[in-house]
């Protein structure tokens, strides 16, 4: 087996920065393939407030690189942190990543975000050229780090540490696909020669989940199922017929969590450790969740939960839609999140008018999540698309057992109960409807009153092999495959 030593660059990772699960994904398979034996260093963006709140340490490098962009010249230090035994290399611009939230406020995004990602890629790639061996693996995530396979292909190609590099481009979620005027090409030397509808123009705009999906050697997408749906219109975001053109790269691999760090065994955030051989601890993890929200302390009263970005993708109106004829059937709902405004507000005032059964957190807060992960019965999540999800995989490993709409990665990791009554570790709907989901929720809560049909199916979700074992394998069948092209 050769050893690779491949460079992941991303704008977020666990636990140095994180707003959702791409910060999930890139805190965690670099670890599962260092397990298999393989080189991986992480590069991201220096957040400065968010690695102060995460206490995480770093060092300088002493090394800097220099660029030219918008008119400015930059120096860009670079430094770095090992957090579990992960190399990190951060690159520092206080102006673009020294700011309170990674890509806007809540709701919208910093205008200058492509000059901060755009910069971010050319140092991230100086930087695996100066500071790494020969490089054999570039992997990219999201639009932030889309241009990267098109400079690898252009004004890398002659570069002695990483041309001859592979690089490999996955898509968590194609509705953001970085869209930014066409002025800004000039203005930061992007290779313009690849500005057409066939390579990274969008209706005559730059679009740099586009130019990831032209120039990258390989595409995937976070489940199989999510990668044959942005082929469809309803799915793929105006880019399927792009796509199509490019789907002989493109697979999709579901992903997996840090089983390590997402341990009901061992969770000290939790009040009471258990796991599939040890269910009782969850009963007191329940217990402390009612008093957390000030509900009715009561084992039989079914304890539903949602923990999401408040976004119109994750379903939340199919959820607002039901709260108070669930609150009349006597449920308890515990929902922590963030995002748009108007959801935020609909619930704050849902939570104000029903407090003894209707719990909102408006914030991030990944104490809590895991607090709420670990007491609830039911995982609410009824997206209307869900490239993968790791709520519903983080619910599942915590024995709440997931409601969710059969799309994407929901419908490839939940079985459910409907097709496979023994190995259900959750229940399906199809319609993005309210009544569709409640419907649902209605079988759900009529299989919870049957106390061993119930502790069959939550053993069976605490049991799931969420781990990262076969998709890191497949990742590295992927790599290897394209290093010996
Ligand atoms: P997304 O589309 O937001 O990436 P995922 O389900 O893939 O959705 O991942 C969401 C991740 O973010 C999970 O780790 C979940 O626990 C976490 N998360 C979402 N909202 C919050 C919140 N308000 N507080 C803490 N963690 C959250």
């Amino acid at each position: 087996m050769t050893r690779l030593n491949i460079v992941f660059i991303a704008s977020e990772a666990s636990p140095l920065a994180k707003t959702g699960g791409l910060a999930d994904v890139v805190g965690s398979l670099p670890h599962a393939l260092k397990k298999l034996g393989h080189q991986v260093t992480v590069i991201l963006p220096f957040y400065r407030q968010h690695l102060a709140k995460a206490g995480v340490k770093v060092s300088p490098m002493h090394v800097n690189v220099e660029l030219w962009a918008d008119g400015v010249q930059r120096h860009c230090p670079l430094h770095k942190t090992k957090v579990n035994g992960l190399n990190f290399i951060l690159v520092e611009q206080d102006d673009l990543f020294a700011r309170d939230e990674l890509y806007g406020p809540p709701g919208s995004a910093y205008e200058d975000n492509l000059l901060r990602y755009m910069i971010f890629d050319r140092v991230a790639l100086e930087a695996a050229s100066k500071l790494t061996k020969k490089v054999n693996i570039i992997h990219c995530h999201d639009w932030q780090t889309g241009m990267i396979p098109l400079l690898l292909k252009t004004q890398y190609q002659h570069d002695p540490k990483i041309a001859k590099a592979k690089s490999l481009f996955t898509i968590h979620n194609l509705a953001y696909q970085g869209n930014f005027p066409a002025d800004w090409l000039h203005r930061l030397a992007i290779p313009s020669h690849h500005f057409h509808s066939g390579g990274f123009e969008f209706h005559g705009q730059i679009n740099c989940m586009k130019a990831g999906i032209e120039s990258a050697d390989v595409i995937t997408t976070v489940s199989p199922s999510y990668a044959k749906e942005i082929l469809t219109p309803e799915y793929g975001c105006d880019l399927e017929g792009f796509l199509a053109v490019h789907s002989k790269k493109l697979s999709g691999i579901v992903n997996g969590l840090h089983v390590d760090e997402w341990n009901p065994t061992s969770d000290t955030k939790i009040q009471a450790n258990f796991g599939p051989e040890n269910p009782v601890g969850k009963r007191k993890c329940k217990q402390a969740l009612q008093t957390l929200c000030g509900f009715k302390v009561a084992k039989d009263i079914p304890l539903l939960t949602l923990i999401s970005r408040l976004a119109e993708q994750k379903g939340i109106d199919l959820m607002i839609a039901n709260i108070e004829s669930w609150i009349k059937r006597g449920y308890q709902l515990a929902v922590l999140g963030s995002g748009d405004l108007h959801y935020e507000r609909t619930l704050q005032q849902l939570s104000q008018k029903h407090p003894e059964q209707f719990y909102f957190h408006c914030g991030f807060d990944e104490s809590l999540a895991r607090k709420i992960y670990a007491g609830g019965d039911i995982f609410l999540m009824p997206s209307r698309f869900e490239p993968c999800g790791l709520g519903q995989l983080m619910g599942m490993r915590y024995g709440s057992v997931p409601v969710v709409r059969a799309t994407g990665g929901l419908k490839d990791t939940v079985t459910d109960y409907n097709t496979c009554k023994t190995r259900a570790t959750g229940i399906h709907f199809n319609k993005a409807t309210p009544e569709a989901f409640d419907a649902a929720l209605e079988t759900t809560i009529s299989l919870y009153r049957i106390p061993r049909t119930w502790s069959r199916i939550r053993s069976n979700a605490l049991k799931r092999d969420s781990s990262w074992d076969a998709s890191a394998s497949s990742y590295l069948e992927l790599y290897e495959a394209l290093i010996s092209q």
